[in-house]
């Protein structure tokens, strides 16, 4: 097993006459973003059925692709990694009444002011903008990100900041949205201060995919304003080895040298990441860039993404393929993040056998079994 994937990656014909320092400028790959039907067909050829997915998905959920994410495609295979979570596929329009919800972790129910979902004691979620480079097929906020009536304003952003600071319980706050990192420079240097001067706030995360979908993103500047505050955890969401890309690389060593800690949290997708090789690829990647896998997540029960769905059982065997096989730093935990609010829960592999008195058998991660003597 490789632990370094290399990916051909070919600038597709569209953007061959781009001079390099334009295609590695953010704002050239955020301008020139594939959203239409037929700049997609373009550059990475549509079957009859994503055409159709696409026309019928457009007003629920936009499609928006870098160029970047765009060239790690692969046209020839309707089943690659990256397609699958940027292409709408027909799966999108299945519609399952009797599980699927449009909140389906009842964000909306548990805000105390609008933008702050507050439903652990010490940590809350701050939405502080509804876009992204790239909007994943696989999305659990579909009903609001990329909606543009949705966005956060100023005084939303404005009253969330008041809400933490009149309440002394948070310590931990999420960025969330949208990409955080889709905010300017200006604004994210504002509200990382006024966050870290709050007396009780111990630290604040990022969540953001934009080390994957638009590594540019991640320049010197950024990272020189991300050094001013710390701690400053930054979450980021790799799903695949494909997206492990000289340009993440690089935008990971900026964040870790700016002093960020690195966490990934990969969302677990039926046909993309199902697989505990390509797992270990990835986690293995991730750790030689400084960054700790966290969580796997089971995807949600959000509208239109059953189809990216696997069993519970999944993830599981990911686990335990990964727990002891590799460096432990390399096996996150697999959550599943309970419908209705009832926040995250972990599932483990089944490592307890049985109990004689005092006397425990586990099984080893070979499978071996082994007694331990338990204490009163
Ligand atoms: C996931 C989540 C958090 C953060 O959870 P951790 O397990 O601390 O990473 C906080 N608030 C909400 C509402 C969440 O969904
Ligand atoms: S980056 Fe995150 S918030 Fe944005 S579309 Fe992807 S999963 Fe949703």
């Amino acid at each position: 097993m490789t632990t370094a994937p290399t990916f051909p990656i070919a600038r597709p014909a569209r953007w061959q006459d781009v001079p390099d320092a334009r295609w590695n400028d953010w704002t050239w790959q955020q301008q020139n973003r594939l959203t239409r039907l037929e700049e997609v067909a373009e550059v990475v050829g549509l079957t009859e059925d994503e055409r159709h997915a696409f026309k019928a998905s457009a007003e629920h959920f936009q499609v928006s692709i870098t160029p970047h994410y765009a060239s790690l495609i692969d046209p020839n295979d309707p089943q690659c990694p990256i397609r699958l979570q940027s292409v709408p596929q027909p799966g999108e329009l299945e519609v399952h009444e009797a599980f699927e919800l449009a909140d389906p972790l009842a964000e909306e129910a548990h805000m105390p002011v609008p933008g702050i979902t507050h439903r652990y004691p010490d940590r809350v979620l701050f939405y502080v903008i509804h876009h992204c480079p790239v909007y994943c097929r696989h999305c659990t906020r579909k009903r609001k990100v990329s909606n543009p009536t949705t966005t956060a304003s100023r005084n939303q952003i404005e009253s969330g900041l008041a809400y933490i600071a009149a309440t002394p319980a948070v310590r931990d706050v999420l960025l969330s949205g949208g990409d955080p990192l889709s905010l300017s420079d200006k604004r994210l240097d504002e509200i990382l201060g006024r966050l870290l001067e709050i007396e009780h706030v111990d630290l604040v995360r990022i969540g953001t995919r934009n080390p994957v979908t638009l590594p540019q993103r991640i320049t010197p500047e950024l990272a020189r304003i991300l050094s001013k505050h710390r701690p400053v955890y930054v979450h980021t969401h790799f799903n695949h080895p494909r997206e492990c890309t000289p340009e993440a690389a690089r935008a990971l060593g900026l964040l870790a040298d700016a002093g960020c800690v690195l966490g990934n949290q990969m969302v677990l997708l039926r046909g993309v990441n199902d697989d505990p090789e390509c797992v270990e690829t990835l986690n293995r990647w991730l750790l030689r860039h400084r960054c700790r896998p966290y969580y796997i997540f089971q995807c949600d029960m959000a509208q239109g993404i059953t189809h990216l769905r696997t069993p519970l059982e999944k993830g599981i065997e990911i686990i335990d393929r990964l727990r002891g096989h590799v460096s432990g730093m390399a096996v996150p935990h697999f959550v599943v993040d309970l419908p209705g609010g009832g926040g995250k829960v972990s599932l483990l592999p089944e490592y307890f056998q049985k109990r004689e008195g005092r006397w425990v058998t586990f099984r080893n991660y070979e499978g071996k079994l082994f007694k331990f003597y338990d204490v009163p």
